[in-house]
This record gives structure tokens, sequence and C-alpha cells, in this order.
């Protein structure tokens, strides 16, 4: 299978690790430049955005993680992840950084401090309506949305009822998948079987930069 790594700052590195393994791919954490350069695929877990890009300057590897996006490298962000990919997010703070590589608006802890954690049923385009079929568990933390998506997005789902019904919370651009929620959580591996998938195509066609092949 394709080596995916995970960036192991913050959030449910373990998790994330056993998903893509029982979905197929050779698995790896990510916390260096040269670990970075040794996988297909990175996924940035959930945490806390404006800490990851401090981590992610400080470790240096904001600047090599940028450059292997705008290369193409497959990733998929789960909440802050989401955000640290995304080209524009509200209510940050002035000095967060992030990676740009998803054409979207999000809103950082966008579904309020009421209702800061919530759990729904959700339909995801290409996820949950093949072979597999039926709605997937969304499980969400003090979670973002996507307020808007450049027309090169794909939107894979949205908030089916209650107060944030159809607010955007899955998307794809290219060779980029994001998620509000954490799919790690729940032991459904449909998530993450469709980014294994992804890399696949994108290892397999084009094999090569900086990837050793064992
Ligand atoms: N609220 C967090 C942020 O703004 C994201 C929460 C999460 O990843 N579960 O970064």
């Amino acid at each position: 299978g394709p080596r995916i790594g995970v960036l192991a700052l913050q959030g449910d590195v373990r998790e994330h690790l056993a998903a893509l393994e029982a979905s197929g791919a050779r698995v790896t954490t990510v916390r260096r430049a040269g670990e970075l350069d040794a996988v297909d695929g990175l996924v940035i877990p959930g945490g806390e955005s404006t800490t990851m890009s401090h981590l992610l300057t400080v470790l240096e590897l904001f600047e090599p993680l940028s450059r292997r996006l705008a290369d193409g490298l497959p990733a998929y962000g789960s909440c802050a992840g989401m955000i640290m990919l995304a080209s524009t997010i509200l209510d940050t703070r002035p000095d967060a950084r992030h990676l740009d590589a998803l054409d979207i608006t999000v809103r950082r802890n966008a579904f309020g401090r009421q209702v800061e954690s919530f759990e729904t049923d959700l339909e995801i385009a290409g996820i949950t309506d093949g072979a597999d079929a039926g709605p997937m568990r969304a499980v969400f933390i003090r979670a973002p949305w996507v307020e808007s998506v450049a027309p090169e997005v794909q939107v894979l789902a949205r908030v089916p009822d209650g107060p944030a019904q159809g607010r955007i919370v899955a998307v794809r651009q290219d060779n980029v998948l994001a998620t509000s929620f954490h799919p790690e959580v729940t032991g459904d591996h449909r998530v993450h079987a469709y980014f294994v998938d992804m890399v696949r195509e994108v290892s397999g066609s084009d094999r090569g930069v900086g990837t050793i092949d064992t």
C-alpha cells in the first residue's frame, strides 16, 4: 500500500494510524522534515489550529510542508487539520499561519460555544454512497464549518438538519480532502479508506518524488 504519514504534533495520532493501516496503508508518524519526505500522503489531525501553526513553525516543518502540498502531496485534514489546509480562516488569531492548499473559507469554532460538540449522521458523496452504503456517524468537537468554497472545490457533505442545517462539513479539491468532524473516533474507516484510495491513485501514476519504495 501507499506510505501515509500522520502529522504527530497534536490530536488522535494513534487512532488515525490505526484507521489508515486497517485501510491498507503503510503508516508512519511525521514530526520532522525528513519524515515528511518519505510519505506519499499526509493526514493532519485535529487539535488546536493556532497551536499547530506555532508548532509547525518551531519544528521547521511549515515551509517543507507548504512546498510538498504545492507539489501535489495528497493530504487529509480533520477539524483543526481542515483549518490548517484552508486558504482563508475566519475567527483566528492574526499571527496564526495556514497552509493554503484548499480554496475554502472556514470559520473556527463555528458551531457555537453552547453546543461545542455534537454528533450527527452524515451522507458523504463518494464515501457513504459506495458499495458500503449508509450514513456515517460524524463527531464534531469545537469544529469549524466551511463558509464558502471556490468553484474547483467539491462539496462532499452538509449538515442535514438542526440549527446548522446546510453547512458544509466535508470537501475535496484535487488531492486534498478535509472534514470538520473526527472520523478516527468512531471505528468507521470509510473516510480513511477513501483517502488511502486517493493516495494510491496519485502515487501509482506519479511515483517517485522524494519517495523510497522498498
Ligand atoms: N477549535 C479547534 C481550532 O480552532 C479545532 C478543534 C478540533 O480540531 N477538534 O483549531
